[in-house]
């Protein structure tokens, strides 16, 4: 492609308004453009990342059995009171009215859209399990629309639902789920890990979610080196003692234990409240786990702010002076409660229960910290930053009850068919990928993303032998199935140099006063590493 003929505005300035470095050298290396908060045009460079990532998502899901299909983005509100979220999900959902007042919903995410296309089809034991999924745009109006792609109110994410008999078959389909996700992850050349997560107001069961790891992340998660153990912090935290006579169990039975949601344990975790630095979380006792789950993450979501006064009475006065309080720590119905510090990685409880709310039976909770042995005992735990780029739910049968999808199973009976859904933020990806790959010059693209493989760059175009070599290298690399930009600007070397740096090809092939002699110079985007080599053996270190 030539660069003359294509629309790449890079610019030299830094934005004033992008904090973090996908969001800069996505906007200067002229891959998108801000239209306004949070909501971004894909230019044609960052349009092309976005096809090779939805087309290894497409690969890696269509691998699993799982068909594409593709759902509207305007939802009417009717099927959002079905399932009781118009009234919970709060302002991030986009709400608007047609010509004839009726209300709809921009698409946060599509359980129930999904729900009720598949509920009056999907009614027998034969016709099931079955996985759907789509990529396509959704509309969070997010509090804080920030760091370009990373958290935009209009983003592209691929969702996939699945829906099943068994329990079993519902494991399996989510292994196989998570499997794919590793594959696609991988295959975008991310460091990630996959990490116990919380399942929040969407509702259900197991729950993971793959974290890249970066700085600029707003989740935290615990991990151990030595051991499979990964949690988001926000659950991570959650060890505490749920009974004396037991004994403690290790974080990692306590939080199996709590997905399972076996009635017969009083204590559970009902829900937490976090900002980037600290956390607060909560427990309480109730035989129906799910249910109060579900519930108290509703209703936690959706409280506003506790007063400082208020929190007074928890004898916060007593915490040590490092501990940075939130402004908007808020519960009605505290229950339990401890504070995340940041600053030195502890946790400090910092509400008593049993005096303050003696009708609730107290739990212990203790400080994980940076340090401390992982709960398998194999290697010590680390925090790391990290950013959510996908998450694997257990739905059960949360929508299929509220909505009413059943099927008749092989004796004729009735039965909720049991879901799992399964996102991935695809342009949240794309930046997470930035946020990897860049130096201070700009983008450095994995293989398998970059928008073009090679970039060959003519010094001086109005140099006969130079635009004649560089011409030949691009159509022969091309014919070779690599994808090949040419720079045919009639631009300074400083300039082309740098759109080079910006753009971020994983090689760029500069052709300058050598070339008479047929002598190019290659330089490795990520490595730095430059050498000068003779045409004929250009394919050579090319592959
Ligand atoms: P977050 O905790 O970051 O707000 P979420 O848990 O609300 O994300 P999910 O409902 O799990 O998001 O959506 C599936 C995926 O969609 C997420 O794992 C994430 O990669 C992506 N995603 C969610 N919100 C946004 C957003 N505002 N902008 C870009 N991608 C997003
Ligand atoms: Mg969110
Ligand atoms: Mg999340
Ligand atoms: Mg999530």
């Amino acid at each position: 492609m030539k660069q003359s003929k294509l629309f790449i505005p890079t610019l030299k300035e830094t934005p004033a308004d992008a904090e973090s470095a996908s969001h800069q050298f996505l906007v200067r290396g002229g891959f998108i453009r801000q239209i306004a908060a949070g909501i971004y045009s894909y230019l044609p460079l960052g349009n092309k990342v976005l096809q090779k990532i939805e087309t290894i998502i497409r690969e890696e899901m269509n691998n699993t059995g799982a068909q594409e299909l593709l759902m509207p983005a305007i939802q009417p509100a009717e099927l959002w009171h079905e399932s009781g979220r118009w009234n919970v999900y709060g302002p991030e959902l986009m709400r608007l009215k047609d010509r004839h007042g009726r209300d709809f919903a921009l698409g946060a995410t599509h359980e129930e859209l999904i729900t009720s296309l598949i509920r009056d089809e999907l009614n027998s034991y034969k016709k099931l399990p079955m996985t759907l999924y789509q990529i396509q745009t959704k509309y969070r109006d997010e509090k804080r629309p920030r760091f370009g792609l990373l958290r935009g109110r209009e983003f592209i994410m691929k969702d996939a639902y699945s829906f099943h008999t068994s329990q079993e078959d519902l494991d399996q389909t989510y292994k196989d789920i998570y499997d794919a996700y590793t594959r696609i992850f991988d295959r975008c050349g991310l460091k990630y890990r996959a990490v116990i997560a919380d399942s929040g107001a969407i509702g259900g069961k197991d729950t993971h979610e793959f974290q890249a790891l970066a700085a600029i992340g707003e989740d935290t998660i615990a991990y151990s080196d030595e051991s499979s153990y990964a949690a988001n912090l926000e659950m991570a935290e959650v060890i505490f003692q749920e009974n004396k006579q037991s004994g403690t169990p290790d974080t990692l039975q306590v939080m199996d234990q709590f997905f399972e949601g076996d009635p017969e344990r009083k204590l559970k975790l009902v829900g937490f409240k976090s900002d980037d630095q600290n956390i607060l979380v909560l427990a309480c006792n109730d035989d129906e786990i799910n249910e109060v789950k579900v519930k108290n993450f509703l209703k936690l979501r959706t409280i506003e702010t506790l007063e400082n006064s208020e929190l007074e009475n928890y004898d916060i006065q007593q915490l040590p002076e490092d501990v940075t309080l939130l402004s908007d720590q808020s519960v009605k119905n505290v229950v339990n409660g401890y504070l995340y510090n940041a600053s030195n990685k502890s946790t400090y409880v910092n509400i008593n229960v049993e005096r303050d709310f003696p009708e609730i039976h107290c739990v212990d909770l203790r400080v994980i910290k940076e340090g401390d042995l992982s709960p398998d005992h194999k290697g010590k735990i680390k925090f790391a930053r990290g950013i959510e780029i996908g998450q694997v739910f257990k739905l059960g049968e949360v929508y299929s009850k509220s909505m009413g999808a059943s099927f008749l199973d092989e004796q004729g009976k009735s039965k909720p068919i049991i879901m799992g859904c399964y996102g991935i933020g695809v342009s949240r990806t794309l930046s997470a990928v930035v946020e990897q790959y860049h130096d201070d010059k700009g983008l450095c693209w994995p293989v398998a993303l970059a928008p073009f493989h090679i970039h060959v760059i003519p010094v001086n175009v109005k140099n006969n032998d130079q635009l004649s070599l560089a011409t030949l290298l691009h159509e022969q690399l091309s014919a070779k199935g690599w994808d090949v930009l040419i720079d045919d600007r009639q631009e300074r070397a400083g300039v082309k140099f740098a759109d080079s740096d910006l753009i971020g090809c994983p090689i760029r092939i500069t052709v300058g006063k050598k070339a008479s002699e047929g002598i190019v110079e290659v330089k490795i985007r990520q490595s730095g590493e430059q050498l000068e080599l003779q045409v004929e053996s250009l394919e050579q270190f090319i592959y």
